[in-house]
């Protein structure tokens, strides 16, 4: 060996290590080529091997050779190594970036559901005159469902109502909300102006105007010098409000045990105005509530003198008021929870 062939040697490691360099694609396989070169059983350490075969005066001068290799194996080694540690960075920064041009994803906002938005919206309007919500319990003794509302049990009125019973001793799911009236008598004095929102069962086949559930309204108040004339102007009040001011009203006489006299309260029809069409068979009138004056005997059973206090009472069934409002035909609708009937009252 040489110092030619050992200093060519040396300079053709060092064209292969540096076309080794440029072609590492990442970290890893730079830092196999550095050890395939430079490491201590590398392909320099092997080729300085033959050094000591050389005359001792070539020695140094392949020395200088050898550094050369190896310095500028290193200085390729830096370089590439700070590019492609560059070039991860920018790989990274594009992945994990956020681009705030990106529309935001929707959040899915609810709604009420139409039954508790009809409830909240009655309430609103009678809360401007002072009527407070009560609740009463959804299963009801009979005694305050029917017999203290003036309907005693061998009382015919009683087929007005198809009740579903939960025992044998008379306990049963209220087929109304009017026995509210008699709760609330239980604890409040008058002046009294309660609102009573809530569920009500009776045993019925299902179909699109009746169901074996729904909700109702009913409204009492109570005080000194109560009148038909009260009543009326704030059923007016109440009708006007949800129904639109230009709307007449009408009573006409009714039935309820619990009420005398006792009306049904129209208003002129909201999809006709009055003239006449299939949604109010014709009339120009729709029913929207069966109101009247308490009954003296319900008030003595809700323990109020009715010689000194008159009271009336109305009640409305929210399913109807909903339908009127949004142009429903079909209560099941309420029930059944599909969101594609749901999401048109957001
Ligand atoms: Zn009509």
């Amino acid at each position: 060996m040489d110092f030619d062939s050992l200093s060519g040697e040396l300079r053709r490691l060092r064209d292969d290590a540096l076309a080794a360099v440029a072609g590492a694609s990442d970290e890893a396989a730079l830092d196999q080529v550095a050890i395939r070169f430079l490491g201590r059983k590398g392909e320099l350490t092997a080729v300085l091997r033959g050094i000591g075969t050389l005359p001792a005066d070539d020695r140094p001068r392949v020395g200088a050779v050898a550094n050369e290799v190896r310095v500028a194996v290193e200085t390729a080694l830096a370089g590439r190594g700070a590019a492609l540690r560059s070039e991860a960075r920018a790989a990274r920064l594009a992945a994990e970036g956020v681009d705030v041009t990106t529309p935001g994803r929707t959040i899915g906002r609810g709604s009420l559901h139409p039954i508790p938005e009809t409830v909240a919206a009655i309430a609103e309007v009678f809360g401007q005159f002072g009527f407070v919500v009560y609740e009463g319990p959804e299963v009801e003794d009979d005694l305050t469902n029917f017999q203290m509302l003036n309907i005693p049990p061998d009382h015919p009125s009683r087929d007005l109502w198809d009740t579903l019973y939960v025992d044998v001793e008379g306990r049963l799911l209220r087929t109304h909300t009017s026995p509210g009236q008699i709760r609330v008598m239980e604890q409040a004095r008058p002046p009294i102006r309660a609102l009573l929102p809530g569920r009500c069962f009776r045993y019925e086949a299902v179909d699109a105007s009746h169901g074996f559930e729904f909700f109702q309204v009913e409204g009492l108040m109570v005080d000194e010098g109560t009148t038909m004339a009260d009543l009326r102007g704030l059923l007016d009040e109440f009708a006007h409000a949800l129904f639109g001011r230009e709307r007449a009203t009408r009573f006409r006489p009714g039935y309820y045990p619990f009420t005398e006299p006792s009306v049904a309260f129209d208003v002129q029809c909201v999809v006709c105005g009055g003239s006449g069409c299939p949604a109010c068979s014709r009339t120009g009138w729709m029913t929207i509530l069966g109101a009247g004056m308490v009954h003296p005997v319900v008030l003595q059973y809700g323990g109020i003198d009715p010689e000194r206090y008159q009271g009336f009472a109305f009640g409305m069934g929210v399913e109807r008021i909903a339908n009127l409002r949004h142009a429903v035909g079909d209560l099941r609708l309420y029930l059944e929870d599909d969101l594609r009937f749901l999401e048109q009252f957001r």
